[in-house]
């Protein structure tokens, strides 16, 4: 489901209460409060995707109807009920209007949550909200969660059921199935692809970093170098533009290129624009190229920017531009930069990017550029590997796990390990007991595993279940 509405109205506080934790991000500066945010509300057994779709769009224009639709399309297209919220103790408006009408147009089922709603000699005033010709109409507070349950029930009558299990391996037949049955016919020229998976063969790469680090100078760089096969597409499933180009025989396609361009008003909305559009990238990447500014070091943005690519599951390549600052180019007199010590304090601050490949490039001057590309290339492929069970249960003989520091109680009989999925690399451990496994054993095994295998760039998925016993994580 997809919360829409213009701002202030209670967006973030109704989805806060669907979701139970304080999930959303909330800003203190107008307009740039919070980018999609996704949640999972649970109700009377069933458990469904909730989205917040909070505008990105700066001061004035986050009032304009056909801006926030228009921010809001990609999560529209996905949702199978969208609720429109708007403010009951405010006069009906005529933006109220547009965006309503501009959603009855989608033929999506539709909930009308009068909010702020608080005591219940108000609900006169949500009739008045009935002009807005949407038939279901809650008054609803958000803030104490008054006729939420009431508004839940009828949206979830409305929700396919559960069609996508989380084993379905991407790119299988299933998988096509279930989301055919997700969305609606009118969705089919333009599927969203929100799990990261790709066209066949199709690597989608996300350029994510700070304002002024280098992104669009790396574009341009990436793209110069190999041939440019469209350029650009508008994308078909958001307004973004992508740019698609071909190098040793693999498609690329640059995700949102335009983004990438975008400069802020600000210096501190840029800053900002620069996480929430990582986020967003993040969604529907496979692999991230981070960038960074050699002559800043790694900064705090970056390390948020970093957090949201591990967390987001997709691989990441870690690059550090405007190397020629700090070596050639360097004018403050300083010795030049070592690429050793920059790299272990990069890995200090980042640590859990630890799989994440670094690269010094200088994208101004066309410096390895194509390491790149090539790397781009290894940790697409990396990401998608497959160990068959056969090899892992060798691995496995082949670990001592005496060497785990692990408390006694903690540990665990691993009777056999398979390979559940790839992208990023799932791994499912049977064992004695269902335990949640021991972080030091789990890093443990991770390092194990990658110097047997590799999966460089990729951050790697570790499962529990107990055998002979119900499934756990
Ligand atoms: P958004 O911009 O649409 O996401 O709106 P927010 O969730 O940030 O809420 C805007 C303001 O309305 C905040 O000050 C909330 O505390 C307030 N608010 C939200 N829900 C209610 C409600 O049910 N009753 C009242 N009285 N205030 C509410
Ligand atoms: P974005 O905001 O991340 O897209 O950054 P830009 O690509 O606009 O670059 C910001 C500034 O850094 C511009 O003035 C670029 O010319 C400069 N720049 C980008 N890459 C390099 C580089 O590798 N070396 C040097 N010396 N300058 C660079």
């Amino acid at each position: 489901m997809a919360i829409i509405g213009r701002p202030n109205v209670g967006k973030s506080t109704l989805f806060n209460r669907l979701v139970g934790r304080r999930r959303s991000i909330v800003g203190d500066e107008p307009g740039i409060t919070r980018d999609r945010i996704y949640g999972e509300v649970q109700w009377a057994g069933q458990t469904a995707r909730v989205v917040d779709t909070g505008g990105i769009i700066p001061d004035d224009e986050a009032e304009i109807p056909a801006e926030i639709f228009r921010q809001a399309r990609f999560a529209l297209e996905e949702a199978g009920a969208v609720i429109l919220v708007v403010d009951g103790r405010t006069e009906l408006a005529a933006p109220d209007l547009d965006l309503a009408r501009l959603l009855l147009r989608t033929g999506k089922p539709l909930f009308l949550a009068v909010n702020k709603i608080d005591t219940v000699t108000m609900d006169a005033a949500a009739e008045n909200f009935r002009q807005l010709g949407i038939r279901n109409v809650f008054p609803v507070s958000a803030e104490h969660g008054h006729n939420i349950g009431d508004l839940l029930d009828a949206v979830f009558a409305v929700l396919p059921p559960e069609t996508m299990s989380d084993t379905v391996e991407e790119g299988s037949d299933a998988a096509e199935e279930a989301s055919d049955i997700r969305h609606s016919p009118s969705d089919t020229a333009a599927k969203p692809r929100t799990h990261g998976e790709s066209e066949q063969g199709e690597i989608r790469v996300a350029i994510i970093g700070r304002p002024n680090v280098g992104k669009s100078t790396l574009l341009n760089a990436l793209t110069g170098t190999a041939r440019a096969i469209v350029s650009p597409v508008a994308g078909t499933t958001r307004d973004a533009v992508d740019e698609v180009m071909r190098y040793k025989e693999h498609e690329l396609r640059l995700i949102d290129t335009a983004g990438i361009r975008r400069k802020g008003k600000t210096e501190k909305m840029a800053e900002k624009l620069s996480v929430v559009m990582a986020r967003r990238h993040l969604q529907t990447a496979d692999v991230a190229l981070l960038v960074i500014d050699a002559t800043q070091g790694v900064t705090s943005s970056d390390a948020t920017i970093g957090g949201y690519a591990h967390e987001s599951g997709r691989s990441v390549v870690i690059v550090v531009n405007k190397w020629d600052l700090v070596t050639t180019g360097r004018t403050d007199g300083k010795p030049p930069a070592d690429r050793a010590i920059f790299e272990r304090q990069l890995r200090t601050v980042l640590k859990y990017l630890s799989y994440a490949p670094v690269l010094f490039i200088s994208a101004s001057e066309g410096r390895n550029i194509h390491r790149v590309l090539d790397t781009v290339l290894k940790v697409a492929a990396e990401r998608r590997k497959r160990i068959s069970t056969g090899q892992m249960n060798r691995f496995l003989e082949r670990i001592d796990f005496q060497r785990a520091t692990v408390p006694m109680a903690k540990r665990i009989r691993i009777y056999y390990m398979t390979q559940a999925g790839v992208a990023p690399p799932t791994f499912v451990l049977f064992t004695d007991r269902a335990v949640v496994l021991h972080f030091s054993f789990e890093r443990f095994l991770e390092n194990q595993i990658r110097s047997a295998f590799g999966f460089a760039g990729t951050p790697i998925r570790l499962k529990v279940r107990a055998r002979n016993a119900p499934a756990s994580h």
